[in-house]
């Protein structure tokens, strides 16, 4: 490696490692109890996925630069240099992390494996090694906050037609889907796709919001591909509508990372403290239906409901009684999956691995436990509040002929509602 690349890549190292990092770097046991709490390992038994194997790719170059002892005699403290081999296994096991934390939840001493591999990324895309695709998809998001205008009549159009769905489906002419609306109470930032915008809009007309959408979507690929740049110019695209507009607060859909990226990772990417509230979407919808704003009934849905916890609403966001208390509400047959909560297993399709084809075959192999536990449920419905975690096991139903029904949350609870109409789940679309 040429020493010009070699002090960009120290200094991210440098940059990056705090306090709390270079605990981790120090006090792990090589127990490896993690290896049987990470999917990845599990479905491919490949070493290349153990968390503590990925997280010591970066202690070794840590040592070989920051560690007095490695720095003097690297054959003896495992330390090394980032050649292009070391490169070669970081990627691999850095963007195959769907960044579950299941591996943290069970380590004895708490260490945060997907944190390390954040430093991972970005010596990575330091070295010219990040992503393509994650990289190219962040790139167009940016471009699209920069040029709106150019996006606004085609979008426009859409929303339009979203609205004579919603009235459709909820037989009131006044219903529409609000666009840029200033003195709204709620930006819903949606993702991209009719499916994420109409039965939100259905939801919040019918319980009397005030409520309104803009152009950008809550996706964030500039936090899979792993840089903090992006990441905050994509996120910025909608607070800065939600500034302009004046309301108070910022609802994310059912979408895993977007509920992180606001709840949690803007503050620390801007340095600027969030300046709404952040709620989830079930988090509104479950107080609608406490409240009496809308009204759902426990009969109209066929068959046994289960709900995965997808890892970065559950484990990592806390949200968990939310969405139960609906699916409870939206109907009489709900079987849990187990594990779940805190334990649920990862399914396999986080942190951006489902837009990277090169990782399908890993991928799918991770999601074994997931079907595991599926068939075990003898569920014929599945609730499931992530894109991701949709498209995953979407395609691990297919594979594995498992004959269920993948449904957005707000998809069941608008099939619960008293409209005539009754409509049918989309299929998960980015
Ligand atoms: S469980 Fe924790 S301490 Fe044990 S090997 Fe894994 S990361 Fe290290
Ligand atoms: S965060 Fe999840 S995918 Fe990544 S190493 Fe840990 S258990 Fe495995």
């Amino acid at each position: 490696m040429e020493a010009q690349q070699l002090t960009t890549l120290t200094g991210v190292i440098d940059k990056k490692m705090n306090r709390q990092l270079k605990q981790y770097m120090d006090i792990c046991a090589r127990c490896a109890i993690c290896k049987d709490a990470c999917h990845q390992y599990v479905g491919t038994g490949d070493f290349t996925y153990l968390p503590a194997r990925r997280a010591e790719l970066i202690r070794q170059i840590y040592k070989k630069y920051f560690d007095k002892a490695g720095r003097f005699v690297p054959a003896l403290y495992e330390a090394r240099d980032p050649d292009e081999n070391l490169l070669d296994e970081l990627y691999e096991s850095t963007y195959a992390c769907t960044g579950c934390r299941r591996c943290m939840y069970y380590c004895p001493f708490s260490i945060d494996t997907a944190w390390i591999l954040s430093v991972a990324k970005a010596i990575l895309i330091a070295a010219g090694r990040g992503n393509e695709m994650l990289g190219q998809l962040a790139d167009a998001a940016i471009f699209k906050g920069d040029n709106a205008a150019m996006f606004e009549g085609v979008m426009l159009s859409g929303f339009e037609d979203i609205s004579e769905e919603v009235r459709a489906i909820t037989g009131n002419p006044e219903h529409q889907v609000h666009v840029n609306k200033e003195g709204a109470d709620i930006l819903y930032v949606a993702l991209a796709g009719a499916h994420s915008i109409r039965p939100a809009a259905v939801i919040f007309e019918e319980a009397g919001e005030s409520w309104t959408i803009s152009m950008f979507e809550a996706a964030n690929y500039g936090y899979f591909y792993g840089d903090a740049e992006k990441a905050r110019l994509i996120t910025k695209r909608y607070i800065d509508e939600a500034k302009r507009l004046g309301v108070k607060e910022i609802v994310v859909p059912e979408c895993g990372h977007a509920y992180r990226v606001a709840e949690i990772f803007y503050e620390a990417w801007s340095g600027e403290p969030m300046p709404f509230k952040v709620s989830h979407i079930l988090e509104k919808v479950d107080e609608y239906i406490k409240a009496g704003r809308i009204t759902v009934d426990r009969d109209k849905i066929d068959g046994t409901v289960t709900y995965h916890d997808p890892c970065q609403i559950g484990r990592n966001g806390g949200v968990f009684d939310a969405p139960r208390d609906i699916v409870r509400a939206v109907t009489s047959r709900f079987v849990e999956l187990t594990p779940n909560r805190e334990q649920q297993w990862c399914c396999g399709g986080g942190g951006g691995i489902v837009a990277m084809e090169e990782f399908k075959d890993v991928r799918l192999k991770s999601g074994g436990k997931k079907v595991e536990q599926l068939k075990a449920s003898g569920a014929s419905v599945l609730a499931c509040p992530c894109e991701n975690c949709r498209l995953q096991i979407e395609e691990l139903n297919e594979v594995h002929g498992l004959g269920l029904e993948v449904w957005q949350v707000i998809d069941l609870v608008v099939a619960a509602m008293p409209f005539k109409a009754t409509p049918e789940a989309d299929a998960a679309t980015m």
